[in-house]
């Protein structure tokens, strides 16, 4: 039987203009804020990514 993982989708936000760009999931134990260096397509540059929860 496959182990159940415990993962949530959530939404990566732009920090400097407040776009969701991505989509993405993680696993639900981890407590810190995801924070990645992604491309923004608004801001047209790499920026840091927060995560998001997704709402339901
Ligand atoms: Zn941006």
């Amino acid at each position: 039987m496959a182990k159940k993982s415990l993962r949530i989708k959530i939404h990566l936000k732009c920090k400097e203009c407040g776009q969701q760009n991505y989509t993405t999931s993680r696993s639900k134990e981890i407590k810190e804020k995801l924070e990645l260096k992604k491309h923004c397509k608004h801001c047209r540059k790499h920026t840091m990514h927060v995560e998001e929860k997704k709402l339901k």
